[in-house]
């Protein structure tokens, strides 16, 4: 059963921060509540007052230049970043990400900062993404705004570095490098489901063919994604080939810290994340190769 809360409905991002504000220890926001109402029922979220923002049109936005990259509005769907023209342009790993988040009923209401910021290291497919893909969020309060690395934000289990008074209002894709790709896959066993896990991998080649630089970062291996970084320093500066993808493999199931639960037991997702690493590095290696 929930628990009885306030509803407070916010006509700009003015007035929710300082709802936010005056509210901070005893509120939550919503944008949808996809995420948020299943936890609220369950009693792990009991709040005085919700927030909706999800009305808020100034949120919602996808816009692009040369210098920044590609900025997205805090409230923006996945179905909308799904079928923006703009980011099939400039980023379409983004496009083949959010096609495999749940089913289109939930892309066509969830929001990319409702994904990121409930943190479900099991259900999301965006951050290891967006964290291969270098991405920085904007996090907002009425005292002002600051901007930090989506890789820093996940503090711990379902927890971030937001403080009670911020909400998120932007995510930030710097603009791809040349001869950059990322790719990603999870391996789940219902179609559109939460993956058993999840693995991202961008990499930068040089113009003799060779790795300049790589960025893999596993999805539900922990309780927060997971930057294998020396899974990437196995592959700097050498040439793509199968040994060297064994090595990767190894090395990023090495850094996993993969529970066992109901789906999988740890030691068929370490399996997974060694099989899943060599796949991506060579998929985003051998398109980045074809851009020279
Ligand atoms: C059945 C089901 C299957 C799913 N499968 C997948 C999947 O396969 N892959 C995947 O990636 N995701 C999956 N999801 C998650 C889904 O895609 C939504 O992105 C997610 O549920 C967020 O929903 P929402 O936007 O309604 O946010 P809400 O439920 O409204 O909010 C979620 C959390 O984020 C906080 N929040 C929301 N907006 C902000 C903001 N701007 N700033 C700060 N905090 C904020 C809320 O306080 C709450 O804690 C699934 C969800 C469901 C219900």
């Amino acid at each position: 059963m929930i628990h009885d809360f306030t509803y407070l409905k916010p006509g700009t991002l003015q007035e929710a921060l300082s709802m936010l504000a005056d509210h901070k220890d005893e509120c939550k926001i919503i944008c949808g509540g996809q995420s948020l109402l299943v936890v609220m029922r369950q009693g792990m979220v009991v709040t005085d007052y919700l927030i909706d923002i999800k009305g808020l049109d100034e949120l919602s936005y996808i816009t692009y230049d040369e210098k920044e990259g590609l900025k997205i509005g805090a409230t923006t769907t996945h179905r909308t970043i799904e079928k923006s023209e703009l980011i099939k342009q400039k980023c379409p790993i983004l496009v083949d990400v959010e096609k495999k988040v749940a089913s289109i009923q939930i892309r066509n209401w969830g929001s990319i900062a409702g994904n990121l910021a409930h943190g479900d290291a099991q259900a999301g497919d965006l951050a290891p993404s967006l964290i291969a893909l270098s991405t920085k969020v904007k996090l907002a309060s009425s005292k002002g705004s600051r901007i930090m690395p989506l890789e820093e934000f996940y503090t711990g289990f379902f927890e971030n570095a937001m403080s009670n008074e911020e909400l998120m209002v932007e995510v930030q894709v710097p603009p791809v490098r040349p001869r950059t790709a990322t790719a990603y896959t999870k391996f789940n066993l219902i179609g559109n489901d939460q993956g058993i896990v999840g693995v991202a991998s961008t990499v930068t080649v040089d113009q003799s063919g060779a790795c300049q630089e790589a960025r893999i970062v596993l999805g539900n291996a922990g309780v927060i994604p997971i930057r294998a970084k020396n899974a990437e320093q196995v592959l700097r500066g050498k040439k793509l080939g199968d040994k060297l993808l064994e090595e990767a493999g190894e090395a990023a199931a090495g850094e996993a810290e993969p529970v066992s639960d109901i789906h999988a037991s740890e030691e068929y997702r370490r399996h997974l994340i060694r099989v899943l690493t060599k796949r991506m590095v060579k998929r985003a290696w051998e398109q980045a190769a074809r851009l020279t």
